[in-house]
This record gives C-alpha cells, structure tokens and sequence, in this order.
C-alpha cells in the first residue's frame, strides 16, 4: 500500500473499502442505460453485483517528505453522528489509529493534516473524543484549512449545525481552530518545495487538490474532484453531494485533460485499491490506468 515519489513516500491508510452508494443516486446524471453499458467491466471491482453498489474506498494519504510528515484526509472517525451514510454513524474501536502506527506514523509524529475539503468523510479524525469534549487526534500537528473552504463552512456551521455538513465543522473542524491548531492558508498554499495545494472548486466551493513534486516526479491528491472510475467515461457528471454542478464538471473535465497530457500520478481518494494511476485518453474521455 506504499511508493516512493522521488524522494517521498506515499502510504495509503483504509479506514474502509467496499459498497457504498447507489450510482444512480450518487451520479444524479447516470441512467440504467448507461449503467448496463459500463457494466461489464465495472463488475465486480468497481460495483458489487450483491448490492448493486459502487465500490468506495475510504481512506488517508501518509506523506513523508525531506522535511515533514504529512496526513491528507482523515477519513469518517469514531464516535460521530451522523445521518448522511449509516456506515458512517457513531463508528467505534476502528483499528485507524493503529493502521496509521503500523504504517510508520503514530499519531503524535503527525506535523501536518491537510484536509482537501471539509465534507465528513475528510475530516473525521481530525478530532476524537476525549472525557465527552472533541479534541485534535494529532496533537503536534497544524491542521491546513484552505481559506474558501473555511469560510463557507464556518458561515454555514453557524447558522444550520448539522443540515449541511452533519455536524462535521462542529465535532471535526471547530475543535481544532480553537485549539489553536488551524493554519488558514490561500488555495494555492505551498507548504514546502514538494508540497502545495492546488484550488479545485466545485464539489465543494474552496475544494484543493494536494500537488506532489520531487526528483522530477510530479503527483496529485485530487481528493473528491473525482469520486469514481465511472467520471473517466463520463467527466460531466457530477456527484449528488457537489456543491456546484456545473462547476465541478468543468474542473473534472479540465483536470483529466492535463493529467492525459503528462506523466502525473493521480493519487484518488475513493477509486477502489490500489486506488492511484494514470489518467489516459479513451476516445473523447479518458480511462483510468492503475498502478498495480
Ligand atoms: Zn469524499
């Protein structure tokens, strides 16, 4: 579950992997037609038979470059409430913490978590909790919140707890600002000479991808600019839970076009294990080759 990328190394940490969401749900654009067409190589890896589900992964990126390590994403976490996926409510005694320490990061080594949006599932052990009050998971860490990002859920945290994000800012995010743990930081952040962010609004309005450049090997943690294999063959679609449709399409779209043009590896947050590859043109889209 690991590489090097030059001189950096990529660990993936599951929390989970399996069916998760309906694709006609999750895809509001996606058609039983187009379902039957792509079905054929879609089954088994990619949409369980049984449920009729797409198959998700769910899971951190431990980086470790010259000079910091790195967690992207912290996954669903323990404890919280939450009403958008019953897989994902009140979770306990995960083996997350553990998978993290067993992958050569305990949680206190932790200097930086960088979160390429605030939706539950990226935010989740940012926190945990801790005699009933949330507190970071990663006590040595600062927590990279880019600034659109912030300032959207902050406002809408504010006015409605729980309605847009399930309580996520309040339990996951809020937590860590007053712990005095947040850097709030411009789209285009760059954290050192190997790591910055890269602004891909649309599934949410401040999304950032994370890029990765080192001995002349470049990648991206495009995070959920793309959710599944299926956006390869069809870029326009955008997921239910996207904050802006039409938004989120065109930077899908121009995203899989610059990544067929180069070398990068594209590091994605919920395409199945080993969920990393290679964007390649397939006719007018594209398709996903992995890194086996
Ligand atoms: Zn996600």
């Amino acid at each position: 579950m690991g590489f090097e990328l030059g001189d950096i190394s990529v660990r993936r940490v599951i929390e989970t992997e399996g069916p998760e969401f309906d694709p006609r749900r999750f895809f509001p654009d996606c058609d039983s037609g187009a379902l039957d067409r792509h079905r054929p190589w879609l089954e088994p890896r990619f949409l369980d038979p049984a449920s009729g589900k797409l198959v998700f992964a769910i899971q951190s990126y431990l980086l470790r470059t010259r000079h910091h390590t790195i967690l992207v994403d912290s996954c669903v976490g323990e404890n919280k409430a939450r009403s958008y996926s019953p897989d994902w409510n009140m979770r306990g005694d995960t083996s997350y913490l553990a998978d993290l320490a067993a992958a050569g990061a305990p949680a206190e080594s932790i200097d930086f978590v960088l979160c390429t949006h605030l939706h539950p599932d990226h935010v989740g052990w940012n926190t945990r909790l801790v005699d009933g009050r949330w507190v970071p998971t990663f006590a040595n860490a600062k927590y990279i919140f880019a600034r659109d990002e912030w300032a959207f859920w902050r406002a809408k945290s504010a006015k409605h707890p729980t309605k847009y994000d399930d309580g996520a800012i309040r339990d996951s995010v809020l937590p860590v600002v007053e712990a005095g743990q947040a850097l709030i930081v411009d789209q285009d952040h760059a954290l050192d000479d190997q790591v910055c962010l890269e602004p891909s609004p649309g599934h949410t309005p401040g999304h950032v991808g994370i890029r990765l450049a080192s001995r002349g090997q470049r990648g991206v943690l495009s995070g959920d600019l793309i959710h599944n294999v299926l956006q390869c063959a069809h870029p326009q679609w955008s997921s239910a839970a996207c904050f802006d449709k039409a938004l989120s399409a065109r930077t899908r779209q121009g995203f899989l076009d610059r990544a067929a043009e180069t070398d990068t590896l594209v590091m994605t947050a919920h395409f199945p294990s080993p969920s990393v590859g290679h964007v390649v043109r397939a006719g007018d889209a594209f398709g996903f080759r992995f890194r086996e």
